[in-house]
């Protein structure tokens, strides 16, 4: 991958799991300056840890829906939020918050300080889709008084914020539709599906399956994520998205479970089936033809070669 012109990259949520491979690729491989913000709500220093020492990389803790004014910012990648639904649903009104006044806050500093900012938007914005496979042009089926809402209707204002700051006061934004990842730093406890079936499966607990284990999700492995949202960020061209990043393999829960259980053959965890959380998308898969068209991205790594990594990951943390 060619060095890119050394940049002062702010990065809110870095301490979170999307955020420490973002700070770790750009600031390593990439040669940047990094400013990573965070409040600590779900990220951890240790995921962090080996940026610390680099005097390239600055921690500020700080919460988002709190103004800050930082100068000489090239690029602001905007991730911070709990994204998944256990801890978004802790304490939903502070969701809606970080989502509505922390990008508030962010395009505001953008705008001070000529940034270009992207928007780490989500799958969810679609809801429980009534299209499949999922396109940016589907505008979405989202219950706004559900459970969800706090996160999904937050990540459509965003959105809409976004979209507005740059027709009105011409900040230079993108917009990327993150669907499902998985990879190292996740959090063990965070109750994401791939986090949560590996760690039972290592501990030798039941495998809880919400529902019956016929809803569909689409899997992407962290690392093409990673080069998805430098790819669009980079891209100097007209477009601004929004753009869907996601692995369009799709597989059930249930196939899920099981390929996990195969890749761990020294567990015993038998499958136990939970009631489905409401409003709980019944398939998702994206649709990629537009980043593959403007951006040349698409995933490369299977949900097995993913899989194994991460449950290396897993073994040495729990
Ligand atoms: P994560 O919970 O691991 O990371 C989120 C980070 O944001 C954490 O470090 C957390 O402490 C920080 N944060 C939360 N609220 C904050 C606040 N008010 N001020 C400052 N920092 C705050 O989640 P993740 O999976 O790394 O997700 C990162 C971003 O990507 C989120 O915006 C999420 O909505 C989006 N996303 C993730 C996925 C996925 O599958 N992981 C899918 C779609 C979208
Ligand atoms: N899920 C499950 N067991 C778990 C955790 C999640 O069956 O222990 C299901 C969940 O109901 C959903 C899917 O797996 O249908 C993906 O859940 P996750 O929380 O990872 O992400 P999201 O629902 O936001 O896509």
């Amino acid at each position: 991958m060619p060095t890119l012109r050394e940049k002062t990259i702010l990065v809110t949520g870095g301490a979170g799991f999307i955020g420490s491979h973002l700070c770790q690729e750009l600031l390593r491989e990439r040669g940047n300056k990094v400013i990573c913000l965070d409040n600590f709500f779900t990220g951890s220093k240790d995921n962090i840890k080996d940026l610390l020492e680099n005097p390239d990389f600055k921690l500020i803790e700080h919460d988002v829906t709190k103004p800050i004014s930082l100068e000489n910012i090239d690029q602001i990648y905007h991730l911070a939020c709990p994204a998944s639904p256990v801890h978004y649903q802790h304490n939903p009104i502070e969701t809606v918050r970080t989502n509505v006044i922390g990008t508030l806050n962010m395009l505001d500093l953008a705008k001070k300080t000529g940034a270009r900012i992207l928007q780490a938007s989500t799958s969810e914005i679609y809801g429980d889709p009534l299209e499949h496979p999922q396109s940016e042009s589907y505008l979405g089926n989202v219950n706004p008084v559900g459970i969800r809402a706090c996160y999904d209707e937050g990540k459509r204002c965003a959105e809409t914020l976004c979209a507005d700051y740059r027709r009105q006061r011409k900040v230079d934004i993108r917009i990327v539709r993150i669907f499902n990842t998985y990879g190292p730093n996740m959090h063990p406890n965070d109750g994401r599906v791939v986090s949560n079936f590996i760690v039972q499966a290592l501990k030798q607990e039941p495998i809880t399956i919400y529902g019956d284990g016929s809803q569909t999700r689409a899997f992407q492995y962290i690392d093409d994520l990673i080069g998805g949202l430098i790819k669009m960020m980079e891209n100097n061209s007209r477009f601004w998205g929004p753009v869907n990043l996601g692995n369009p393999k799709e597989f059930t829960v249930k196939e899920l479970a099981e390929k996990i259980l195969e890749l761990i053959p020294e567990s015993k965890s038998n499958i136990i089936y939970r009631d489905l959380p409401s409003d709980d998308p019944k398939k998702r898969k994206p649709d990629i033809s537009l980043a593959k068209e403007k951006l040349d991205w698409e995933p490369k790594i299977s949900l097995e070669d993913g899989l194994v990594k991460t449950i290396e990951y897993f073994k040495k943390v729990i």
